[in-house]
């Protein structure tokens, strides 16, 4: 399965985020043996016990809501933060990421799912955030591009509308924001049901589960 995925994502030259979110470590150890490097989580707590033990050669993203008291578990070896929603979290992972004399690469998440539940800036927010004093002194993040969530829908339509949305706002950003910016050049989008479709919009980024491990 990883390999005809790989082979789909080569054409693309999308990049794969294996997500190995309630898998255990063995499994995730197979598949870097068959050369994954990447893998995404959404528990600060589960990241930190499988970082432990796994290769330290791993890129470790965090793909899901993220409390902004537990950013300082991960500041030590984070490689992405795919669910940035709110400028408190971003100071928050600006502020753990000084202590560690690093630079945390961050997505914006944005909400472009009609569900009420989907977290993520609108476009208004994030522009309000890009043109803020306290954003231009956060010298310790870098945004290198958007994330978003279709809905959970069999509606295709729906879907690849939503895709489409989060393409326009990374390219409103990247014109008025980051124009100069080359590292601002990720949209991640697209799970085990829609990852095609997300690619046909633009996705550079696929964040793929149970297509890989199997149903959690
Ligand atoms: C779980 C999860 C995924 C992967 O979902 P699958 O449907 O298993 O591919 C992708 N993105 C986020 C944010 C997730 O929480």
């Amino acid at each position: 399965m990883i390999n005809q995925i790989k082979e789909e994502l080569a054409q693309t030259n999308t990049t794969l985020v294996a997500v190995s979110k309630t898998k255990p470590a063995a499994r995730i150890q197979e598949m870097y043996d068959q050369g994954q490097r990447i893998f995404g989580e959404n528990k600060v707590q589960e990241c930190i016990e499988k970082y432990e033990i796994l290769p330290k050669d791993i890129d470790w993203h965090l793909i899901g809501h993220l409390q902004s008291n537990k950013v300082k578990y991960i500041a030590p070896f984070v490689s992405l933060i795919h669910s940035v929603e709110s400028e408190k979290l971003l100071k928050e992972i600006n502020k753990q990421a000084k202590r560690q004399d690093r630079v945390i690469s961050c997505l914006l998440q944005f909400k472009i799912a009609r569900e009420a539940t989907k977290f993520g800036f609108t476009q208004e927010d994030a522009i309000h955030l890009l043109k803020s004093e306290a954003f231009k002194n956060m010298e310790n993040i870098r945004i290198v591009g958007v994330m978003g969530m279709a809905s959970f829908t069999h509606n295709k339509v729906q879907v690849r509308q939503e895709f489409q949305r989060l393409k326009e706002i990374f390219d409103f950003l990247k014109n008025h924001h980051f124009a100069d910016r080359s590292e601002f050049k990720e949209i991640s989008m697209g799970m085990s049901g829609d990852y095609q479709l997300a690619i046909e919009e633009g996705s550079t980024m696929v964040r793929i589960g149970s297509l890989l491990f199997g149903s959690r």
